[in-house]
Order: structure tokens, then C-alpha cells, then sequence
């Protein structure tokens, strides 16, 4: 297979007359042994259907068709650029013609897209635009029960968020919503030089295997509003963390006490199974986990779902509130 270069990367991109935008995330991979090693993590198994997001000019598309060519396994690749994605089946028809009849490109938004466009993938492989990274694996995790496994490469920070757990330093959200779904790890550092255009940022790569989430009788997104609850003031202990949340301090500290947490702990020391103690108790205690559970369908309106209309106590900080998309999840 005849693999991307640095030099036919900027051929099909001057050729398209694309300048890649930073909002986007347009930072397209320009070195093999990248991809291939993206590819290998992934690791394609015969039947699968691998979902790729953000194939830009296809450097991973066809690394990792090559690790699937000699098994029957399908590839839908999901690009937000419609000139990336016009572009692509050409692409692969020049370099993989044997295995263009294996691929699907959508041009779509990776953060909406569900069974009806994808069906049913089993693999996640992405380099992924890195503004919402982790956004993006969160709505694919809860839209597709099928997703199985996954590599994907994403800031260093964001990468350390996502794999980083109680007790550590940069353990918040992002972890522990995707522990929900997910157990992920490390997997490599990629440095900023296999990329064109070269980003201020440094890479790392996540791989992730789906496991049960807790059990629990609380909805997802009532766990994910006690999550974001607690780390939207994360230095504060849990009993003033999650004051707005549950009404008052007192609320906040009953709730705590019937999930058996300390009130006096803070959201960077509790698992997901924790959360998930306290948004139970909560609806036994004061009926907020079981209000606005219309939000099942997924992770991108867990984030925005600041409890609203007149029982909800206050207004919880939000995502966006001064941080990066992606670093607020
Ligand atoms: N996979 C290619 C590579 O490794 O060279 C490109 C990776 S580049 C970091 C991210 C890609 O994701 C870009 O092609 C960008 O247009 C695309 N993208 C950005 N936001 C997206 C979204 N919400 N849904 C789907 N694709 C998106």
C-alpha cells in the first residue's frame, strides 16, 4: 500500500487548495510509522467495522486499511470538511482499489452522527481534531453500544485527563465520564513533527476497552450532572461543590452521607462508582437524579444540561465557563 508522504499531503491539499483551519483541527498526519502505529493499536479483527473520525486527506485511512486488507473487515469514515470527504474516495481508489468498495465516507459531524448514518461500529481510529476530542469519544461511546475498543490520538494533556485516575492530579471530568463507559490507557507519545501543519501541542495516543458501566439504579446523565457538579469547583470539598446542585450545603452534606461519601472529600478522590452512590442517593434523598433524564441519548447534552426551570437550585457552571471545549468535559 502506498501510504501518504509528507510531499503527497500538500500535493492533494495545494491541488483542493486547502488551507487547514485550526478550527477544524486540521493537523494532518505526514509520517508512516504514525499511522501504522495508530493502526496496529487498533488492531482490526476480521468482521469488524472500524470507524474512523476525521480522516482529513486519509494518512490513516489507508494505514489502516492495510491492516484490515486481508480480513473482511469495513471502514465508514466520518469527515466534517465536505471537500476532505469528496476528496478521499478518490484517494483511496488511487492508492487501495482492491478495497474501495470497502469504505463508507459520510460527510458529517462526528458529534451528532448515530446508527442511522454509521451503523454499527466495533472499532474507534482517530486522530481526532483536538479541540473536541473528548467530546467526540464520549458521543461515540454512548451512541454506539457496538464500539467495543478504540485508539485515539488527542493532545498530551487531554490524553492524560482521559486516562488518569483518583487521586491523580489531572483526574476530572473527562476521566471520570470516561471511566463510565471505558477503561483507557496510555499508549505512545507522538511527537508535534509528524504533522502538517506542526501544532504548538504535543500527542499522545488513548486506547480504550468498553466495560459495564457501575451499577447503579441512577441514569447516566444524573451521574454526569454530580460529576460536573463536583468538578466544576474542584478545590472545594464536596459538601460546597455540590451545594448548588442539591439546594443548599446541608442538602449537599445528607446526600453524601446516605451515599456513604465523606462531605469532606473532594471530586478528584471519588471513582465513577462513587458518583454514581451519590446521584443515587440523591433521588432517594431529594429527587434530583430522576428530573431531565431526556438526555440519555448521549454525553453532548449531559454536558450542557445546567439543571433549569423552577425546582432547580442554581445554575452549575458549565463546560465552556473560561475553558477549552475539550479540557471542560
Ligand atoms: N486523520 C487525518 C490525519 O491523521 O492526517 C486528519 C486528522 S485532523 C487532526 C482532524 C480531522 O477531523 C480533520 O480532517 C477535520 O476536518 C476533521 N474534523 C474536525 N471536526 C470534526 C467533526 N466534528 N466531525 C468529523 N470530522 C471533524
Amino acid at each position: 500500500m502506498r501510504l501518504l508522504g509528507a510531499g503527497d499531503v500538500r500535493e492533494i491539499a495545494s491541488r483542493l487548495g486547502i488551507k487547514p483551519t485550526k478550527r477544524l483541527g486540521q493537523n494532518f498526519v505526514v509520517e508512516q510509522g504514525t499511522v501504522r502505529q495508530i493502526a496496529a493499536l487498533a488492531a482490526p479483527r476480521p468482521g469488524d467495522v472500524i470507524l474512523e473520525v476525521g480522516p482529513g486527506l486519509g494518512s490513516l485511512t489507508l494505514a489502516l486499511l492495510e491492516a484490515a486488507a486481508d480480513m473482511e473487515a469495513r471502514l465508514v469514515a466520518v469527515e466534517i470538511d465536505p471537500v476532505l470527504a469528496g476528496e478521499l474516495p478518490r484517494t483511496i481508489a488511487a492508492r487501495a482499489p482492491k478495497l474501495a468498495d470497502r469504505v463508507d465516507v459520510l460527510a458529517a459531524d462526528a458529534l451528532t452522527v448515530g446508527e442511522p448514518e454509521v451503523g454499527k461500529p466495533t472499532v474507534l481510529a482517530a486522530n481526532l481534531p483536538y479541540n473536541v476530542g473528548v467530546p467526540v469519544v464520549l458521543h461515540l461511546l454512548a451512541a454506539f453500544p457496538s464500539l467495543a475498543r478504540g485508539v485515539v490520538m488527542v493532545q498530551a494533556e487531554v490524553a492524560d485527563r482521559m486516562c488518569a485516575g483518583p487521586g491523580s492530579r489531572v483526574y476530572g471530568a473527562p476521566s471520570a465520564k470516561l471511566a463510565w463507559f471505558a477503561a483507557a490507557r496510555l499508549a505512545g507519545t507522538v511527537p508535534r513533527s509528524v504533522f502538517w501543519p506542526v501544532p504548538n501541542v504535543d500527542s499522545r495516543l488513548v486506547a480504550f476497552t468498553r466495560r459495564d458501566p457501575p451499577v447503579t439504579s441512577a441514569s447516566r446523565a444524573a451521574v454526569f450532572r454530580v460529576i460536573d457538579a463536583a468538578f466544576g469547583q474542584r478545590r472545594k470539598t464536596l459538601r460546597a461543590a455540590l451545594a448548588g446542585w442539591a439546594g443548599s450545603p446541608a442538602e449537599a452534606e445528607r446526600v453524601l452521607r446516605a451515599a456513604g461519601v465523606d462531605p469532606g472529600a473532594r471530586g478528584e478522590q471519588l471513582t465513577v462508582a462513587e458518583f454514581a452512590l451519590i446521584a443515587e442517593a440523591a433521588d432517594g434523598e431529594i429527587g434530583l437524579s430522576d428530573r431531565d433524564d431526556s438526555d440519555r441519548a448521549g454525553p453532548r447534552q449531559d454536558q450542557s444540561s445546567a439543571r433549569s426551570g423552577p425546582a432547580a437550585p442554581g445554575r452549575l457552571p458549565r463546560p465552556g465557563d473560561g475553558l477549552s471545549r475539550d479540557l471542560a468535559v
